[in-house]
């Protein structure tokens, strides 16, 4: 365990000592942004698995170029397309589908990290998979935690897992916590963590806007381009709300020791604050390059492509509170954080089934917020003792919340 936490990567390096990567979701943002890091240090680390849910031309073109040794898509039919494809082209990559071959195929000696990038609770079986199996779990799968937060970090710590935070907020804290600090360890002498917050694309624009804002208003956010899951939780600032709760459970702080601070230039990604009156900010683009190779490379440090700050360029660095009365995702995720048990998970699933409802132009921008509120007070929260109350928990949650969104298509006009 011990060897594990300190930096080695354990498990059957191949003879060359390269270390293998699995990728699961590889075809989007983070996935993607992962691939273009490893390109640029075949010789420190090779693809072991790409996992993606359907987009198999995207998969196939990159198993070409990266020859993991496998590929699994959730979906069979496209499996079947990939399979076909990769087959025709004389590749050696094996073609597996369905979700729990997500699961499993993290799990092989040829892999030593997981990049575990899936959107939503998809990613949570893959991901407990991983870190049971105690791969490095590079974790942007946010939502995992935020669900099975507490069984999560019990496994972390029962396998000694190196987990990485890659949500750049929680990466920059990872940076600035005391030498050899892993997610899982007390966070000795800290007394705050604050994140930042861009404000998202709704920042300013006037109250009266925001309930008829558009799919394409809410995803075009000022300074990260990301999936459009996560590009709606920013613009409700429901992000930052699971940020809050990612970050509890990562450094094992209260919800009070977790502060926001709305910072429109993106540069300083979070602090630390220290009981003898310091604080430790980590700074950088805005790109998610620089967590992603931190995280593959700790404790080393490596080229991610990202282009140094010029500070005598950068001119102001802005500061102020979240408008709590334009986003109020931020104190619902607060609450569900206080009261623990199963509201993370059913606070969660009542966003995913929202944002997808605003996306496919069945629920208003303001809605994805009312429908998670009313989910929270209708349902009972619970303690969790088993993987089953969080798996419950998520499906009562989704039932109500389509119920909520079908009934009364005028109920949150
Ligand atoms: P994305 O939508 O661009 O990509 C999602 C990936 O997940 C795709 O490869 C897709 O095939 C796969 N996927 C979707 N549903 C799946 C399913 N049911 N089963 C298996 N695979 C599935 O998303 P993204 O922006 O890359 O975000 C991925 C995760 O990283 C999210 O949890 C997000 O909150 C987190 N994150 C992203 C960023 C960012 O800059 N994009 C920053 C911080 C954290
Ligand atoms: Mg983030």
């Amino acid at each position: 365990m011990s060897d594990l936490r300190s930096g080695d990567l354990g498990g059957n390096l191949r003879g060359d000592g390269r270390r293998g990567v699995a990728i699961l979701g590889s075809t989007g943002s983070i996935g993607r942004s992962t691939l273009a890091v490893i390109g640029m240090h075949p010789e420190r680390f090779r693809v072991s698995v790409l996992g993606a849910h359907s987009s198999w031309q995207a998969v196939v073109e990159q198993a070409q170029r990266f020859e993991p040794d496998a590929v699994v898509l959730v979906d069979p039919a496209a499996a079947a397309e990939a399979r076909a494809a990769l087959e025709r082209c004389g590749s050696k990559t094996r073609v597996e589908s369905g979700a729990e071959a997500l699961a499993t195929a993290v799990t092989g000696d040829g892999t030593q990290m997981v990049m575990a990038a899936i959107v939503g609770a998809a990613g949570l079986m893959s991901t407990l998979a991983a870190v049971r199996a105690a791969k490095r779990v590079l974790l942007a799968n946010k939502e995992a935690l935020v669900m099975a937060g507490r069984l999560l970090m019990e496994e972390v710590v029962r396998t000694g897992t190196q987990l990485i935070p890659i949500d750049s907020e929680h990466n920059a804290i990872f940076q600035c916590m005391p030498a050899g600090y892993l997610p899982g360890d007390a966070a000795r002498g800290v007394t705050r963590v604050i994140l930042t917050a861009s404000g998202g694309p709704f920042r300013t624009v006037p109250l009266s806007r925001l309930t008829h804002a558009t799919p394409d208003e809410a995803c075009a956010h000022p300074k990260w381009k990301m999936g459009r899951k996560i590009s709606v939780d920013s613009a409700t600032l429901m992000n930052k709300g699971l940020e809050v709760i990612e970050a509890t459970l990562l450094f094992g702080l209260p919800e009070s020791q977790v502060d926001v601070v709305v910072h429109p230039q993106s540069l300083v990604h979070s602090f630390v604050e220290y009981a003898d009156g310091s604080l430790l900010a980590q700074l950088g683009a805005p790109d998610m390059r620089t967590p992603i190779a931190q995280g593959l490379a700790w404790p080393e440090r490596i080229r991610s492509g990202v282009a140094p700050l010029n500070m005598s360029q950068v001119g102001g660095l802005e500061f102020e509170p979240p408008d709590l009365a334009r986003f109020p995702s931020l104190e619902l995720a607060r609450a569900a954080a206080r009261a623990g048990g199963t509201a993370p998970a059913v606070l969660n699933a009542a966003n995913e089934v929202a944002v997808q409802a605003f996306l496919d132009g069945r629920l208003n921008f303001t809605g994805i917020t009312t429908v998670i509120d009313k989910v929270l007070q209708r349902l009972d929260i619970s303690p969790v003792k088993a993987l089953g109350d969080v798996l419950d928990a998520d499906a009562a949650a989704r039932r109500l919340a389509v119920a909520l969104i079908e009934l009364k298509p005028g109920a949150f006009a």
